[in-house]
């Protein structure tokens, strides 16, 4: 390979947000990049992933604020059930979050093509560290590089004996052919897609059976903050089945049947699948190229996105590293300032604010509770939302805010919001963690009166003493 400062030819695998940031930035410091990817710019993200997700519950928001507005004063139709007061067209709703994932994809594509990138539509492989070929609708091309960046993404695990068939047994890709809503969805898995979907769909107007392997839904998530979710599930009318898993899922005319564990079953008319998911890295050549991949298939990086083979890097849900589309664009982005000489500050993980879009959606950043000891280092205050103002003024009843923060030092490290729009009050925590602000300094911030995110700056005034005294 030629040294650092000359490598200017980069071939990425994968157009999604580990592949598309990164093009950015290497276009931006002069490289010359090309893209191959296989389905489209935005890769599952915007296509299938994340942007289809959000839009569909930018419906199920209204859905349920709407239906749930009478305490505020607002007149519906008759009915005890939310569909008996508000109606969704899912037909259209798909079609919008069809036309705007491909809007989307388009406006990437618009941008790559502005800043130089080429992109290459087909199916890519590594020969050799140095060489990707792309197999496209007119043959075969060999793109020399200098290096590559493998973004290729992951796609849903499929079950034996629970094999999707596109129109009752759905995975989360396939759920937006629906043009009627399902009278009876049954979720199979609780975890942060089982459960998104399980909340959206709840509040579209559809039963819902939600099956878990495990104690309580979102067994990776807080527990504090779990268990309310659960609450709100069961409250609105949704089944949570706990401690039991799905053998199999099968067809039987236009019902679905899932046989549980302990040789029960479950009755509906569509199952959505939301059993984790599959690196997409069989078959790339990357062994051959001496890429070390693990157990599950996952591409090894280091936290600058390096593979063990010299000049292949790897960024986003290939790696496994934490499987959200920010951590696969800054991966990608990493990469590149990291191979052409850029300032570049190691992945930190411990800086990622995550959120859950449920309703109320579940928002973390930094340190967890699992990750506080007994040794008293760490000190903690939770702060229910049902006493903030603003809360009770919209009819918010459920969440809390709290915080993490060491003690002696007061550094805040870690927080987690359960409330609507979590994802946008967790950021001024995520400024905190990152730029390792003491809770005072958070606590003498201005918030607005009355603010949900006064309950920031609060649990923080309230860590003052705690910080010292704990
Ligand atoms: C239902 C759901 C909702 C989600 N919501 C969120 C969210 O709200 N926020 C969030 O941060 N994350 C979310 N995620 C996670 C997020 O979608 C992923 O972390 C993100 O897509 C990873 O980006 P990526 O670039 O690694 O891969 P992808 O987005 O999967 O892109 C990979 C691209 O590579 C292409 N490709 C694969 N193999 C080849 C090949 N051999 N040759 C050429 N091209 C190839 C694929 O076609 C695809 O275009 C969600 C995930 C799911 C399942």
């Amino acid at each position: 390979m030629r040294e650092n400062a000359q490598v200017t030819r980069i071939g990425i695998i994968g157009g999604g947000p580990g592949g598309y940031e990164a093009a950015l930035v290497a276009a931006q410091l002069g490289g010359e990049v090309t893209v191959v990817d296989r389905d489209g710019l935005g890769g599952s993200a915007v296509l299938t992933d994340c942007v289809p997700s959000k839009t569909l519950i930018a419906t199920a928001e209204v859905m349920s604020d709407t239906a749930e507005s009478g305490e505020l004063g607002v007149l519906l139709g008759a009915g005890d059930s939310p569909s008996d007061q508000v109606g969704v067209d899912l037909g259209k709703v798909n079609a919008r979050v069809t036309a705007l994932a491909q809007a989307q994809s388009a406006d990437i594509a618009a941008r790559l093509d502005r800043e130089g990138v080429r992109v290459v539509h087909g199916l890519g492989r590594l020969d050799g560290p140095t060489r990707v070929v792309a197999t496209t609708d007119g043959g075969e091309e060999t793109i020399e590089v200098d290096a590559v960046l493998v973004a290729t993404g992951a796609h849903p695990r499929v079950l034996p004996d629970a094999q999707p068939d596109g129109e009752r047994i759905l995975t989360w890709e396939q759920l937006y052919t629906l043009a009627d809503l399902p009278e009876h969805l049954i979720v199979v898995g609780s975890g942060v897609t089982g459960a998104e979907f399980a909340s959206a769909y709840t509040a579209l107007g559809c039963d819902v059976t939600l099956i878990s392997s495990r104690d309580r839904v979102l067994p990776g998530e807080d527990a504090d903050a779990a268990e309310v979710l659960e609450g709100v599930f069961k409250r609105r009318g949704m089944t949570v089945l706990s401690r039991t898993r799905a053998g199999a899922v099968r067809r039987e005319g236009d019902r679905v049947v899932v046989t549980l564990s302990d040789g029960g079953t479950v009755e509906g008319s569509h199952c959505l699948m939301a059993v984790g998911s599959i690196p997409n890295t069989a078959g790339l050549g990357l062994e051959e190229a001496g890429v070390r991949l693990g157990d599950a298939g996952f591409i090894e990086v280091d936290r600058v996105s390096r593979t063990s083979a010299t000049a292949v890097y790897a960024a986003g849900d290939c790696t496994g590293v934490l499987m959200l589309a920010s951590v696969a664009a800054m991966q990608g982005r990493i990469a590149m300032w990291h191979l052409l000489g850029d300032a570049v500050t190691p992945l930190n993980l411990r800086a990622v604010s995550s959120n859950v879009f449920t309703d109320p959606e579940i928002a973390t950043v930094g340190w967890t509770e699992n990750d506080m000891d007994d040794s008293g280092s760490t000190v903690t205050v939770k702060l229910p939302l049902a006493t903030n103002a603003r809360a009770k003024m919209q009819g918010v009843h459920d969440g809390f805010v709290k915080l993490f923060a060491r003690s002696g030092s007061g550094t805040v490290v870690g927080g987690v919001v359960v409330a609507p729009r979590a994802s946008e009050l967790i950021f001024p925590v995520a400024l905190a963690v990152d730029g390792r602000l003491t809770v005072d300094q958070v606590a003498h911030s201005f918030t607005i009166y009355p603010s949900i995110s006064g309950s920031v700056a609060e649990a923080a005034r309230q860590l003052h003493t705690k910080v010292w005294r704990d």
